[in-house]
């Protein structure tokens, strides 16, 4: 199947109103309630053509929000990328030198390698050594159901599972190389309570991913105990969701080809009982399914050779 584009049904905002914060770096703002409490952490724009999180901070900073306790920090990662977000060529403007969501290896960090993503990374990372709590706020290129994404530390399923929401929550990455920030070393620790998670709200620019995005948020905030329940209920939309499902990464396939085709117009979440199901082909070469009960994670219909293409998953408590 030859992959779609989707319609941009969301409007990136304006963000330049936040650009110079209070912190000294552009684009992050930290309230403070004097009060104790945990240092808790939202990105927005990890990737420029996800604007669902942007969305949501916007909305957020619109409206007031501020910690009930200790100190709440809103970033706008990459913010270069996301200033070159255009709707009429939306799926380029994820970057501007390369991933800021594999960067986080403490070698490229400290190393004298430079570009635009590198150069971010190393102005957010003291902030970042700080935080608590923090929710990396990403988007999919297909309609897939949204996901919680984190390495499967108990800590993590754990806060996870009182956030409350989304639906999924998806456990290991079955990754390419680099590290995404969730694995940046103080937050994929045991030994300390530091959290880091990803959601993915649904696809880039569909017009409940934007909504999906401020009650994750909101959800989170909420389980940190940093928002109280009428600010919590005056802006929720989905206030009570489906009890949350918990899956585990299985194994992830970069693409060998650059003709890599799925077999059907798969969105995420589709589940195949038997092991050695066809699902795509690559080079013509049949991919299959790795095991039964092998649930398809985040299919991407655009990867190129090398790219993560796929992650494979079994449901940990199935029904
Ligand atoms: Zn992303």
């Amino acid at each position: 199947m030859p992959a779609k584009e989707h319609p941009v049904e969301l409007i990136a905002p304006d963000i330049s109103a936040y650009k110079a914060g209070n912190t000294g770096v552009d684009y992050v703002t930290t309230m403070d309630s004097g009060k104790p409490g945990p240092h808790v952490m939202i990105n927005a724009v990890t990737h420029g053509n996800e604007i669902c999180g942007a969305i949501a901070l916007d909305h957020l900073l619109k409206n007031g929000v501020e910690p009930a306790r200790g100190r709440l920090s809103f970033a706008f990662v990459n913010h270069a990328a996301f200033h070159r977000f255009d709707p009429k060529a939306a799926r380029f403007s994820r970057l501007v030198d390369e991933d800021i969501n594999r960067v986080w290896v403490e070698e490229r960090l400290d190393g004298e390698e430079d570009n635009t993503e590198l150069r971010r990374a190393r102005e957010l990372r003291p902030i970042y050594n700080t935080v608590d709590h923090l929710l990396d706020i990403h988007s999919m290129g297909t309609l897939s159901p949204a996901l919680m994404l984190c390495n499967g530390l108990d800590k993590e399923v754990k806060i996870a599972r009182e956030i409350g929401y989304p639906g999924h929550i998806v456990c290991g990455s079955g990754h390419v190389r680099g590290k995404r920030l969730i694995e940046y070393t103080p937050f994929n620790d045991a030994t300390n309570q530091k959290t880091a998670l990803l959601v993915e709200c649904g696809q880039h620019w569909a017009r409940d991913t934007g909504t999906i995005a401020l009650d994750t948020a909101l959800f989170f905030l909420r389980a940190v105990d940093f928002i109280d329940s009428d600010f919590f209920k005056a802006h929720v939309i989905d206030s009570e969701p489906a009890p949350q499902r918990v899956l585990e990464v299985t194994g992830g396939l970069a693409t060998e080809t650059d003709d890599f085709q799925f077999v059907e117009d798969f969105s995420g979440l589709e589940s195949f009982t038997n092991a050695g199901t066809v699902i795509a082909l690559d080079g013509g070469k049949e991919v299959r399914t790795p095991h039964d009960d092998c649930i398809l994670v985040m299919p991407n219909p655009h990867a190129r050779k090398g790219m993560r293409v796929l992650r494979f998953a079994r449901d940990v408590n199935p029904s």
